[in-house]
């Protein structure tokens, strides 16, 4: 809902993508030319601005990923929002519901998106960022005899979850994964990080030789905080995300896990209040490579 309200009509979100693309004045997308009329507000057409130097008429959407859309400005600019606040499994179904447009449309929409962030560095972090996992699931020892597993201690039934959390702005991004060894930790890393990211993390040694400026606490020998060393940050994350967990879900299969984890983090990151700055600066860029490499 906070989101709805930041765009409450299409002029509004209209508003919203001229304001990123076009910070310093309209320039045409097809000569670059900055001698453009722009017509009054009550005679505003869907191609509001019109170039006098190539007398091409256009509007904020021509030569982006938004180029012949049909879909409103509101619709695009909420299903940017969710997508960079990393609910990148918010469903079709949900933006369908939510923003009144049919589901096709949604699917296309944030396929596109999606294309457009998968392909950049958009959502990775730019660190210092704390990394860590954790382990979900019921544990062995309430079982009945018969349930359990012939293994020791530990992690043995629990699902793993990796994740970071990005100290500047507090947002973190998590993720269930199949092994806790050092191609999985590592690769989680590389992907959601920039490389000049400093990464913290304890003193597993799936994490030893890491491509990224790296420093770890030494957990084994008591040492939880060794000067800027510590990951007490991702630590609370765990801490929430396991009261809500035990609290709400019970039984949950890894795949419903999975998204449970998405959507915590999700909502984690829409309550940091840099969010909107954040996302502003990330369709500035979007919107100029749109420019530049699609057409
Ligand atoms: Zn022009």
């Amino acid at each position: 809902m906070q989101i709805m309200d930041l765009f409450p009509n299409n002029r509004d979100a209209e508003q919203w993508f001229e304001d990123n693309r076009w910070a310093d004045g309209v320039v045409c997308p097809h000569c670059g030319s900055h001698n453009i009329y722009t017509r009054p507000e009550e005679k505003r057409k869907n191609q509001p601005h019109r170039c006098r130097s190539c007398r091409c008429d256009f509007s904020v959407k021509t030569k982006t990923l938004m180029h012949k859309s049909n879909i409103g400005y509101r619709a695009w600019a909420v299903g940017i929002y969710l997508m960079t606040t990393n609910l990148k499994r918010i469903s079709s179904m949900k933006i369908h519901r939510e923003l009144d447009i049919t589901q096709k449309s949604a699917w296309i929409m944030m396929h596109k998106i999606r294309e457009t962030f998968d392909d950049g560095s958009l959502i990775q972090f730019s660190g210092p960022v704390e990394v860590g996992e954790t382990h979900i699931g019921s544990k062995e020892s309430y079982k009945h005899a018969s349930m359990k597993r012939k293994q020791g201690r530990g992690p043995v039934g629990k699902t793993a979850v990796v994740g970071m959390k990005d100290r500047e702005t507090n947002e973190v991004t998590a993720t269930v994964v199949n092994s806790t060894d050092a191609d999985t930790l590592q690769g989680f890393v590389t992907e959601n990080t920039e490389e000049t990211a400093t990464v913290y993390t304890d003193d597993a040694r799936a994490y030893h030789g890491i491509e990224r400026p790296h420093k770890a606490v030494k957990h084994s020998v008591s040492e939880y905080v060794n000067g800027m060393a510590h990951t007490n940050g991702i630590e609370s994350f765990w801490a929430m995300l396991k009261r809500g967990y035990h609290g709400t879900y019970h039984k949950m299969s890894k795949k419903h896990l999975n998204r449970y984890v998405n959507e915590f983090a999700g909502r984690h990151n829409i309550r940091q209040m840099t969010r909107l700055t954040r996302c502003n600066g990330l369709l500035k860029t979007w919107m100029g490579n749109s420019c530049l490499t699609r057409s």
